[in-house]
């Protein structure tokens, strides 16, 4: 149900009239909405209803889907990541653009359309996955040679490469000034 206006901008005018529903695709515009940089392997699928609230505020309510090329932390193939995101947007011409909340933004109470590609945008954002792998098990790239591992044992001796444990060691490292601290608060 395409009302016929752009996916990124809802028209105030006609939301007067009554309840807005959006659907289709994201039109190609990668600068715009950012596609490019988040890596969108297909046209993302919006959906969305709007509807006018009390003093002026407008609720967008909607699902955001697309599938995201992203990387394998681990061996760098890319990986197919379908992603979708709910979202339940308010726009008050009572919040001041400073007081905006995850969710709660300012609204021009002049404007003739309301932005949704910077909301959507952050949502889509922090709904990115912080280390994306191909799966559970990857055995990643060599640190010697750069060999994918999932294919093949290079043979090399990764002993002095191998940082997995470093993490740990520095928690211990850590602790242990604490833990060693003389008490000499007297
Ligand atoms: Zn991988
Ligand atoms: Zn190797």
């Amino acid at each position: 149900m395409n009302s016929g206006f752009p996916a990124g901008r809802v028209d105030l005018d006609r939301l007067r009239a009554g309840p807005v529903h959006w659907s289709g695709n994201l039109p190609a515009e990668p600068g715009a909405w950012g596609l490019d940089e988040l890596g969108a392997a297909d046209a993302p699928r919006l959906e969305y209803r709007a509807e006018s609230g009390a003093r002026g505020s407008v609720r967008v309510v909607g699902r955001l889907a697309a599938t995201l090329r992203l990387e394998c932390r681990r061996c760098l193939d890319e990986i197919q990541w379908p992603m979708e995101v709910a979202f339940d947007f308010r726009f008050d011409p009572a919040v001041k653009e400073w007081e905006e909340e995850a969710g709660v933004f300012s609204l021009d109470p002049d404007a003739a359309s309301l932005d949704l590609v910077r909301p959507l945008r952050e949502e889509w954002v922090l709904a990115l996955p912080g280390y994306p792998v191909c799966r559970d098990g990857c055995r990643g790239l060599c640190a010697v040679c750069g060999a994918d591992l999932n294919e093949s044992d290079c043979g090399c001796t990764r002993e002095q490469a191998d940082h997995r444990w470093d993490v740990l060691r520095q928690v211990v490292w850590d602790g242990q000034p604490d833990a060693a601290k003389p008490d000499n608060e007297d």
